[in-house]
């Protein structure tokens, strides 16, 4: 499969070290950090900056894409389980390189599957694992309170002999804000000239975030800002589209490549959303800045599935489209990810309604044959190209 290549940047080999299962890039970090740790965490809503703050490094786990086998994880799981669950239990289980560089893991409760995933770490891992509990009430002025005890609860259980200090906390807040400020202008961008800014060096340059530390990956950011600002590429004839459902378990890289080359232009997406799930800045400067972070879960974190928001899915979708000024929507959704399922439901009646058209496409980590989900592709972009 063909697309527009990934623009050489200087600082990173981006596709290596996205899709590494050896994890070189965090062996360099452990390397030059003598002493410090390395804390797995599930895609979505795990606060970076507690853990970069204690000096640490987060690195969010996304399983083991294509590379694996995962029949093994059947046994325990169960499975009907997503990908991203058994893949990832499949590493902590049998890859060497996983048990000696990560040092805990934290799992939110985004659904089931995960929480239940962070007993199994816990027991099987012999590190550390914390099962992040999120407020659902969001009205609630206990709701902040919450969230705090929380965040304080998995610091203690992480790294149970070591202090958080507030001055670093701040710190690492202003690197994740300015980590949020340049996806936002790279995000701002793309959608005045998304041409400019193809998915697929976009996911890449995104998702190595993932692996790196938070400074190095502003940097990777501006050089990939400057490059896109200079690069001036074809408009072709598109449709602009927003797509949802993909913000914990990643789609196979053809699937991704597939979405722009049958003509989209992706303007809104869930795409590493969990390195950017906060719409704003976190103010560094406030009294409680663990209160600040909870607090800006609360009533700044993105909408994704897995928050209860009664009554508002199908307008949060709506508000999408109109921002974007898309033309349709991608339902992009994991093989048995309930919460994507639970919301593709109500928000396909309320496009329907609205005279939106939608398409829903299921991958699996593992997936073969893509011809199936081209077709379906095509189809959706061409009754509208040519309607
Ligand atoms: S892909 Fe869906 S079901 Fe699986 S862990 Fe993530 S949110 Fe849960």
């Amino acid at each position: 499969m063909t697309v527009d290549s990934v623009i050489p940047l200087e600082s990173l080999d981006l596709s290596k070290a996205v899709y590494d299962l050896d994890f070189e890039e965090v062996g360099k970090w452990r390397a030059q950090n003598p002493g410090k740790k390395v804390v797995g965490t599930f895609p979505v809503y795990v606060p970076p900056e507690l853990i970069h703050a204690m000096g640490h490094l987060p690195v969010n786990l996304f399983g083991g894409g294509e590379k694996i086998s995962i029949s093994h994880a059947d046994a325990i799981l169960g499975s009907v389980s997503c990908s991203i669950s058994k893949s990832t239990t499949v590493l902590m289980l049998g890859s060497e390189v996983f048990s000696k560089y990560f040092d805990g893991y934290v799992f939110p409760f985004i659904c089931d599957v995960a929480r239940n995933l962070s007993g199994i770490f816990d027991r099987r891992s012999g590190k550390p694992s914390y099962m992040l509990h999120l407020s659902q009430n969001f009205e609630s002025s206990g709701s902040v309170k919450f969230l705090s005890k929380e965040y304080r609860e998995m610091i203690a259980t992480l790294f149970p002999d070591e202090t958080l200090e507030i001055d670093n906390l701040r710190e690492s807040i202003r690197l994740y804000n300015r980590n949020r400020e340049l996806q936002r202008e790279i995000y701002d961008y793309r959608s005045e000239m998304p041409w400019n800014v193809p998915l697929a060096d976009l996911y890449l340059v995104m998702r190595a975030g993932s692996v790196i530390d938070v400074s190095r990956h502003n940097a990777l950011l501006e050089e990939y800002l400057e490059k896109i600002k200079k690069t001036e590429r074809n408009e072709r004839d598109a449709i602009r589209v927003v797509i949802t459902g993909n913000f914990c378990e990643q789609p196979p890289q053809d699937i991704i490549e597939l979405i722009e080359m049958v003509g989209c232009y992706v303007i809104d997406d869930e795409f590493m959303i969990g390195r950017r799930y906060l719409a704003d800045d976190v103010d560094p400067e406030a009294e409680d800045p663990i209160g600040a972070l909870a607090e800006s879960y609360i009533h700044k974190g993105a909408k994704l599935a897995t928050r209860f928001h009664e009554g508002e899915k199908g307008e949060i979708m709506m508000q999408r489209v109109k921002a974007a000024k898309a033309d349709g929507v991608v339902f992009l959704t994991a093989k048995f990810c309930e919460p994507a399922l639970d919301d593709l439901v109500l928000q396909q009646h309320i496009l329907h309604d609205n005279d939106i058209s939608s398409v829903h496409i299921e991958y699996e980590e593992r997936g073969s044959g893509y011809e199936n989900i081209r077709l379906s592709l095509e189809t959706f972009v061409e009754s509208m190209l040519f309607d």
